[in-house]
């Protein structure tokens, strides 16, 4: 069922969603040739505790998973798209790294991602990659309207990544979120417009375009289970913001 937000729900979600941007904000301080991954996860936990909230990606398990995750964010570099689990390894200069984090404060949720280039050497065909990302999630905002449907909101991120020659993920995308990180409905990132449920204010999605610079949209789970990673080796962006649908517009949740 999808659940609709009071405001003063939303004021609560946004204040989850201050937690995820500052954390978001702070990884992306941090990142520099040479960092861990471990290292960038374990700043997000220390601003959990610092704001008394909860992570809402440890020990998460949906169905397709063989094992809990083990970890706070998700950090995909290069050729993966979603759900990297951090480990030991040192970003280098030139890696397209995408930071994905999720928290429950006071009992509510927020999600969001961002892609960055590691150093100084960024190609501009990465740069573009991610320029584009935003341009789709801008599309999506500007449809992020009472009245229209999910599918505008589908559609309008699908175009953006298909006139730059991308590849999408089918069966990963954006979702419901409110008490728990995923709710219904599914945010897919194509679609039809005009169909789909109604979008009404207090509607609370978490909008994550994922494009792969190759244009073929083929993945594959790599051997950790969890891992998506393109099947031709080329890069992904990944980005993520949880909105509210409001008559004056929508509302970005996950600013710091
Ligand atoms: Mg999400």
């Amino acid at each position: 069922m999808v659940e609709i937000k009071t405001s003063g729900e939303l004021d609560a979600m946004r204040e989850a969603g201050r937690v995820v941007g500052r954390a978001l904000d702070a990884m992306k301080a941090a990142v520099a040739p040479g960092v861990r991954l471990t290292e960038l996860n374990e700043i997000a936990v220390t601003i959990l505790a610092e704001s008394k909230a909860t992570s809402a990606f440890l020990r998460y398990k949906p169905d397709f998973a063989p094992t809990p995750f083990p970890a706070v964010i998700c950090a995909s570099v290069n050729d993966v798209i979603v759900h990297g689990i951090p480990d030991r390894y040192r970003v280098r200069e030139g890696d397209l790294l995408t930071i994905d984090f999720g928290a429950y404060l006071d009992g509510w949720a927020g999600d969001a991602a961002f892609s960055t280039l590691v150093g100084e050497a960024a190609s501009g065909r990465d740069q573009r990659l991610i320029e584009v990302a935003w341009e789709a999630m801008e599309a999506a905002l500007k449809m992020a309207v009472p009245g229209n449907r999910l599918g505008d909101i589908e559609h309008a991120i699908g175009q953006v990544g298909r006139a730059a020659g991308y590849g999408i993920p089918d069966g990963f995308g954006g979702h419901g979120i409110g008490r728990h990180m995923h709710e219904p409905p599914f945010v897919h990132n194509e679609g039809r417009p005009r169909r789909g449920m109604v979008l009404r204010p207090g509607l609370t999605l978490a909008l994550e375009p994922m494009f792969l610079s190759g244009g073929s949209d083929h993945y594959y789970t790599d051997g950790d289970g969890w891992a998506l990673r393109s099947s031709d080796g080329t890069r992904a962006v990944h980005i993520e913001h949880t909105i509210a649908i409001t008559d004056d517009g929508p509302r970005i949740l996950t600013l710091p």
